[in-house]
């Protein structure tokens, strides 16, 4: 140690209690890292790795960065997954004995950044706080670039469908805990020590922030998983702000069950925010309906669709604005313009809050002020009854405008300094500051001038450079003409610098003026952040409210240009939707080419359809068309239909495709039970299921017995009673519609022509025996040989009196007639007693059932 500089002493003090983040060390104009820092920086931000002398013999690895570009190297960095310490220099050379003074200001962390280029505008960056015990779990999580703060505790369950809805950037819980997450979220995930998430820690966190006694207040004193997750979450932010957190004034406990759950499996089944393709937002619902105008619209937006809503008090709310905007045409295009030039007030008045805000947003906060006034005279002034509700809130801020309009110059530069930011006569003393810094720019010009024409040397020029202050630069081939009063001060390659007594005089005049110039704007800008900090409450209500009517005219815009319908809500357990359409396939197909299809669902008769029909028909379509409908009406918006009369649905799930989960050890089968055995566990009479093809990744016997016997218990179960769509390639399910009651077939047409099959993709009723399966191999453009043989397999199987004398073993032929099988089989299930066991036990009891039937011959 007694070898190393005191630089490489102060840095490695400040490096061992940041481990895990990179170091950015302010050396004057640059952050530097060091060590294994700066080979990481080196190779991801592509800067060249040198070495500095940091000690007798030292020589440590050294890579580094402008301060002027760090924004842009920290956002490379963090969309990365590092962390990164940001060390300033907290005095100034010369104030303190020795070193200059350094110590880290922020921590920046993916789930913390606030700058606005490492931000996505339409999405919230959440920091999320898991806290897990046994069968529960604690969850909190912000986004301090909006100040959003909530918790809520959950069944363990729930918790993978939370985080897929949050989508957070970085995930903290206790080092003792680990989580698999699913291969879509990138979050990066920071252990922490178990203490921060200890009850009693938490809690006094809590209270501490809020200055209050108990948490009864915000809902949350009985609810100590997530007290643990949010006051951990509270220091963590702390930790990483350095400063307190008071922008985050409320904490939104929640309930999963306040709103419609739609676990993992089905939010990206349904391909609710990406598509399942390309995993792009281009063919999602969010692409579909995401016609808002502003950031923060956008937010709602995503909000919305991850939390659609039980109560159809406030749907119809959401409704009745939808359609308001959907008959007055003109209210809605002058929004959308007017929503067009808002920026995103939510953030703004946040970097306020923590003074990190850049003079040019606040004038365009102060554009955004004039056009909320102008919002304010259109709706605010006579509330046009429908939009009442959404209304509440807005608020024209001329005061506010008034402060930046007042102290703010028009076309302010980024930086402080110059006098260029505060409006000249907003303070007579800067003004003052600013023309004597001005005349002595003048000064210099002049006498630069002057000095030429004494000396005669055309090239001489005046200069500044930041060691050696302001200087008179002469080249080589001129020096022998220089006066007697010039003081040598650098030597370069081709020429010298001097000094004059005159121009040293100046020098320290400008130097002065400029550092109290830098003090005096500093301050007044500070000054008026506080004054504009004072409005920060009503500011978030404004954005509130217009996040709300972005998102509201923006479904009636989508529902104009496609021909949208408002949907209806009724109390019965059923629904009616006539000509539906698949929003996104539809998109896709362009307009009219989708075939529109009705469909009747009903907890009293009609609640099971088994849908059959050739592969590439349209069922998987057809199935998660009605899906969407149900959720997008419920999120308020109008739906892809003629009619839609619809109840209230608590839950949609899916089980759609083959799907491997091989991190977490489990084959496609293991996940197609696992997600069909807790759909069965969960479903209610109120949900809706979307079946598609289970059973389909065992053997054709296996699958077959699985696909009916959850068919069955489905019809069977009074307390499920969910209705139901259920695909299927396997067509001997539709006997169950001759001694299941409310279970119909319908089947998607195809007309053949000549051999070559057309897919119709209208459905009509009945069940079909013939899949066209080898006919899609054709379209996909399989060897011709593979198509032939598989034609001539496919005669040897139906017909085995054909069947070739070859040495090749195939699947047995089902001796009886299907109906006497099913009636059989039916009068054993009913002496199982099936409705009194849990789906497991029913499935294995149908699989003994199975293995007998195959023993019979069946
Ligand atoms: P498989 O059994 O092979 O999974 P499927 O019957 O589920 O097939 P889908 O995947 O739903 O078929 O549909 C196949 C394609 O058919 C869709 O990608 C779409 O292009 C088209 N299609 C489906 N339904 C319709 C419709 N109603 N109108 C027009 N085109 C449709």
């Amino acid at each position: 140690m007694e070898n190393i500089t005191p630089l490489r002493k102060q840095y490695l003090d400040i490096k061992k209690n940041y481990p895990e983040a990179i170091v950015f060390f302010r050396l004057g104009d640059f952050y530097e890292t060091f060590e294994e820092d700066a080979r990481i920086a080196a190779r991801e931000l592509e800067i060249v790795l040198t070495s500095r002398e940091m000690g007798k013999g030292l020589k440590v690895p050294l890579a580094g960065i402008p301060y002027h570009a760090l924004d842009n190297y920290l956002s490379r960095l963090i969309n990365r997954g590092y962390k990164v310490a940001i060390c300033e220099q907290v005095t100034k050379p010369g104030e303190t004995k020795g070193l200059v003074q350094r110590q880290v200001t922020r921590l920046v962390t993916p789930g913390t950044v606030v700058e606005p280029n490492l931000l996505d505008s339409k999405q919230n960056n959440f920091l999320l706080s898991l806290y897990l015990t046994g069968d529960s779990c604690g969850l909190a999580f912000a986004d301090i670039s909006t100040s959003e703060f909530g918790c809520t505790q959950l069944d363990i369950n729930g918790l993978e469908a939370e985080i897929n809805r949050l989508n957070p950037a970085e995930i903290i819980m206790p080092k003792s805990q680990s989580l698999n997450l699913p291969p879509h979220l990138k979050a990066t995930i920071s252990k922490l020590d178990g203490y921060y998430f200890e009850a009693d820690v938490a809690r006094e966190r809590l209270l501490k922030h809020f200055e209050c006694q108990n948490l009864s207040a915000y809902g949350c004193e009985n609810l100590p998983l997530a007290v643990s997750a949010a006051g951990a979450l509270l220091n963590y932010l702390e930790g990483t702000q350095k400063s307190s957190l008071k922008q985050l004034e409320r904490l939104s406990v929640y309930t999963i069950s306040d709103y419609m759950q739609i676990d993992s499996h089905t939010l990206s089944n349904l391909e609710i925010f990406r598509s399942s393709g390309g995993n792009s937002l281009k063919g999602s619902l969010l692409g579909v309906l995401d016609q808002t105008k502003t950031a923060m619209g956008g937010r709602l937006l995503r909000k919305f669709l991850g939390q659609p809503l039980l109560r159809q008090e406030d749907i119809e709310k959401r409704l009745s604005a939808v359609d308001y905007f959907f008959e007055e045409s003109l209210a809605r295009a002058s929004l959308a313009k007017s929503l067009g030039q808002i920026a995103d007030m939510e953030r703004i008045a946040n970097r306020i809050r923590q003074k990190t805000i850049l003079p040019k947003e606040l004038i365009s906060l102060k554009h955004s002020l004039e056009i909320v006034s102008a919002i304010h005279r259109q709706f605010g002034l006579m509330p046009p009854p429908r939009l009442v509700y959404f209304l509440n809130g807005l608020k024209p801020l001329p005061e506010m405008l008034d402060i930046i309009n007042e102290a703010i110059s028009d076309d302010p530069p980024s930086t402080l300094g110059e006098g260029k930011v505060i409006r000249s006569g907003f303070n007579p003393e800067m003004d003052k500051l600013c023309s004597l810094a001005g005349d002595a720019r003048t000064f210099l010009s002049q006498m630069e001038a002057r000095e030429r024409e004494q000396t005669s040397i055309k090239s001489l020029k005046l200069g500044y450079n930041r060691v050696f202050g302001y200087y008179i630069e002469v080249s080589n081939a001129n020096l022998a003409d220089i006066p007697q009063n010039y003081i040598r001060k650098q030597t370069l390659v081709n020429a010298e610098r001097f000094i004059t007594p005159e121009l040293k005089e100046y020098e320290n005049l400008i130097l002065n003026a400029k550092e109290r110039l830098l003090e005096m704007e500093t301050g007044l800008y500070e000054q008026v952040l506080n004054q504009l900090g004072g409005f920060y409450s009503v500011l978030l209500s404004n954005a509130a409210v217009l996040a709300s009517l972005d998102v509201l005219s923006a479904f009636a815009e989508v529902a104009v240009r496609n021909g949208y319908v408002r949907p209806v809500f009724h109390p019965e357990n059923s629904m009616a939707i006539h000509r539906g359409r698949h929003p996104m396939v539809e998109q896709g197909l362009g307009h009219g080419s989708f075939v529109a299809n009705d469909i009747s669902l009903s907890a009293e008769d009609c609640q099971i359809i088994i849908l059959t029909g050739p592969n590439m028909a349209g069922k998987s379509t057809y199935l998660k068309q009605t899906a969407l409908i149900v959720l997008m009406a419920q999120i308020g918006s109008y739906v892809p239909a003629e009619t839609a009369e619809l109840c209230l649905t608590d839950r949609i799930f899916s089980r759609i495709g083959a799907r491997e989960d091989l991190s977490a050890g489990q084959s496609t089968f293991m996940v197609e039970m696992v997600e069909t055995a807790s759909i069965l566990n969960s479903a209610t009479s109120r949900s809706l299921l979307i079946l598609d093809e289970i059973g389909r990744g065992t053997s054709t016997y296996d699958g077959l017995a699985i696909a009916q016997a959850v068919v069955e218990y489905i019809h069977s179960q009074p307390s499920l009673n969910a209705k139901t769509l259920f695909a299927t390639h396997y067509h001997e399910l539709v006997e169950m519609a001759n001694y299941l009651p409310r279970v119909k077939n319908y089947n998607i047409a195809v007309s053949e022509d000549r051999g070559e099959v057309v897919f119709l993709h209208k459905i009509v009723p009945g069940g079909v025996d013939k899949s066209y399966g080898i006919h899609v191999a054709k379209l996909a453009g399989m060897p011709k040989w593979v198509i032939k043989r598989a034609y001539e397999v496919l005669t040897e199987l139906e017909n085995p009196a054909k069947k070739q004398p070859k040495n090749r073993t195939c699947q047995p032929q089902l001796k009886l007639p299907m109906t006497e099988q099913t009636s059989i089989l039916s009068a054993e299930i009913k002496e199982l007693e099936i409705e009194s066991l849990t789906p497991l036990a029913a499935l294995n009891k149908l699989y003994e059932l199975k293995k007998k039937a195959e023993e019979k011959g069946f």
